[in-house]
Order: structure tokens, then C-alpha cells, then sequence
């Protein structure tokens, strides 16, 4: 089998209202898909991370720079491809875009080795370690309102009702703000809801530790990206200052060699890969390997299109609970609840995510299919499609 085109897919949409987090706000929705073609008629899917104008740079990349180097391989030679291309790029970004670039293609040549091997992801990863994932509802983003912890509260309270029993809200609007917010979702979600703060990195340590101690009163589970991903000493200091409140981090962190810091060092209480950043699922399962030799847990960062939460569906019923136990902690599936149209539409057939999880008690099942299980509703694609 042979590689015979490698192509990219931007989609885009206009939001009702612009959303934002603690670096920017947005008013598109970006989805950045990738196809692998085969000669013998396999196609495997693909999705890369970097939302907005960053998918147009990605696109180059896959197009420019990564297309000439898989024309003609076999595509089941995906380590090899991996550490090829990884040594290619090497000298001209071993984190960000490239990356991410190479993220989509590795993503895609494991749907075509589960296609030609009738398996699914998770089989090919080695099992499923459960039945089903507990899913987290994302939501609580900052928007241009005059009442927006009213919005949170109402927010939160939405989310539980769907089903979620755990949820992820932004902060980093300083110490206060932030704690009104904080107040106002543990109030909408209710005290038997477990809680995730996400400051995307806008603190120093010492911002960061005092903010963390009004989470912990509140009841939360994790604090997430406290401070700049560079600052593996300011992670240290966090977590050292906050026991009792879980450390979150890594989704802004690129490959095994960047990992290793974030994991050798213990910065974190959790570690979150995101599997269309990082590397993909080849880079994804060496971290693992790391992470587990650390005995650090691992929940996945998820942020794209249904394409990614299938990949990241697989990713969570693999994982390995760490460090093992029959009541012990569990990996999660990150689940978007914020305006998209690339969600529940996508796909040919839809992973209904929303209705398992609310006839689930929060809890979503991977398919059986083989490789990632999916395919393209076309009609939909060309509708968005902006390439
Ligand atoms: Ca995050």
C-alpha cells in the first residue's frame, strides 16, 4: 500500500456571540482536518490542532512541507514516518505548528492501520482498560455579558443537567473576579459535581497560589495551566503550595522531549497531552509510557471537531488507570458543550455523545469500528469547508 495524497480540510463558522478565555476571544469556529489517501483505496482521518488563522499556516505545512515527504510511503510505516519526519522538522520546530502539522497525518495513517487490520484504535493500543469514560462538559467561557457570573451559574446548572456529572470552567480575570466565578459555578453545578478551573496559563506563581486557595475552599478538583507552560519551576512552586488541590497541565507542551520536563519534574498532578498537538497517537503512547514510569495520570486534552473526539473516545477507553487499583482514579474524556456546528453533525453517523451521556450517568462508549470508526458527512463538509 502506498500513500497517494495528503490533504487538508478548514472549516469555519461565524458564532452567534464571540467566546472567550483568558488570552483572546474568537467569533469563528476553525475545525482543520486531514485526509490520507491510499492506492488501495484506504482513507484515513485526521485532525490538526490550532484553531483560527493557525489552521491556514498548518495547511501549508501539511501541503508544503509534509505532503513530498509521505507521496509513495507505505503508510503502515507510521513510526518510521514519525521519527523521519520528526528529524526533518527538527531543526525548524521541535514544538508548535510542525507539530501539530505532523500531529494530523500520524492521527490519520493509525485510522488506515485500523482499517487495514479491521481494528479498532483502542484494540490496536492495546485494549479497552473500560466499558465507558466518565465525560467532562467544558463550558463556562468568558463572553461579552453585563452579569457573567449569573452566566456561569446558569451555565453550570445547564451542564449538570445534560448529564455531566463533572465540568470546566475558565478563569483569569484576576483573583476576584475569578472567585466570583468560581463561587457562582460551584453554586449552578451543586456541591456533588466535580470542578476544573482552567486560567490558560495567565498567572504568575504567586497569583496562581492565591487564587488555587479560594478553588480548594470551594471544592475543586483540579487547577489547570495556572502558569506559563515555559515555567516548570513556577509549576513546581503551585503545587508544592496547594496540596489537597490537583495540578493540570500540558496541553500547550510538545512531544516525549517536552513531556519528559513537565513529568520528570512533577509539575503536575495530571498530565493532558493533546493528541492533535503533541505529536499525535504515536508521540501520545510514548508520553504514556513516561507518564507511567513517573506514575503521573494522564487526561487528555481535547478542543476540535467530532473527528478528535473519536480519536480522544479511543484514547480514554485505553488508557491505563495509574497507578492501578479497583477504585481508583480514572481518565476522562474532555467534552466541548460551547457553540460548534463540527460537533454531532460531522460525522456520517454521529457518536451521540449528548445522548449517552444523558442516558448514561455522564458516561460515553466507543464504537467497534475499525481505526478511528468514522467517516465524513460530505454534504456538511462542503457546506463549511473554506479551503
Ligand atoms: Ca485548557
Amino acid at each position: 500500500m502506498k500513500i497517494t495524497d495528503v490533504r487538508s480540510i478548514i472549516l469555519q463558522h461565524d458564532l452567534e456571540e464571540p467566546l472567550g478565555y483568558s488570552q483572546m476571544y474568537f467569533s469563528k469556529r476553525t475545525a482543520h482536518l486531514l485526509q490520507v489517501e491510499t492506492d488501495d483505496g484506504l482513507t484515513g482521518i485526521g485532525e490538526v490542532f490550532g484553531a483560527g488563522t493557525l489552521a491556514f499556516a498548518n495547511r501549508a505545512i501539511v501541503e508544503r512541507v509534509l505532503r513530498p515527504l509521505l507521496i509513495g510511503r507505505n503508510p503502515l510505516d507510521i513510526g518510521v514516518i514519525w521519527h523521519e519526519v520528526y528529524n526533518l522538522l527538527r531543526d525548524h520546530g521541535q514544538k508548535g505548528m510542525p507539530i501539530q502539522a505532523l500531529s494530523g497525518v500520524d492521527i490519520a495513517l493509525w485510522d488506515i492501520l485500523g482499517q487495514a487490520t479491521g481494528l479498532p484504535l483502542y484494540q490496536l493500543l492495546g485494549g479497552k482498560a473500560r466499558d465507558s469514560v466518565l465525560a467532562y462538559g467544558y463550558g463556562m467561557m468568558f463572553r461579552n455579558v453585563a452579569d457573567l457570573p449569573g452566566a456561569f451559574h446558569e451555565e453550570a446548572a445547564r451542564i449538570v443537567e445534560m448529564g455531566f456529572r463533572a465540568a470546566k470552567m475558565k478563569i483569569g480575570m484576576g483573583r476576584a473576579m475569578d472567585l466570583r466565578l468560581a463561587e457562582a459555578v460551584r453554586n449552578g453545578a451543586g456541591d456533588g459535581v466535580r470542578l476544573m478551573a482552567d486560567a490558560n496559563h495567565a498567572y504568575t506563581p504567586g497569583e496562581a497560589i492565591q487564587i488555587g486557595l479560594g478553588l480548594r475552599e470551594l471544592g475543586f478538583y483540579w487547577f489547570e495551566e495556572p502558569v506559563m507552560p515555559e515555567d516548570y519551576e513556577g509549576y513546581r512552586e503551585v503545587r508544592a503550595a496547594l496540596p489537597g488541590l490537583l495540578i493540570a497541565g500540558g496541553e500547550a507542551e510538545y512531544t516525549r522531549y517536552g513531556m519528559r520536563e513537565l513529568i520528570t519534574r512533577r509539575c503536575v498532578d495530571i498530565l493532558q497531552p493533546e493528541v492533535a498537538a503533541t505529536g499525535g497517537v504515536s508521540e501520545f503512547g510514548k508520553i504514556l509510557a513516561l507518564a507511567s514510569a513517573f506514575g503521573t495520570p494522564v487526561v487528555p486534552h481535547v478542543w476540535g471537531s467530532d473527528v478528535l473526539i473519536a480519536v480522544n473516545l479511543h484514547l480514554a477507553h485505553a488508557l491505563p488507570d495509574i497507578p492501578g487499583g479497583l477504585f481508583q482514579f480514572e481518565p476522562m474524556l474532555e467534552y466541548d458543550t460551547t457553540p460548534s456546528l463540527f460537533r454531532e453533525h460531522l460525522l456520517a453517523e454521529s457518536l451521540d455523545v449528548r445522548g449517552q451521556v444523558k442516558r448514561n450517568g455522564g458516561r460515553v462508549s466507543v464504537g467497534d469500528k475499525p481505526g478511528l470508526g468514522i467517516a465524513l458527512n460530505w454534504d456538511f463538509v462542503e457546506k463549511y469547508r473554506v479551503d
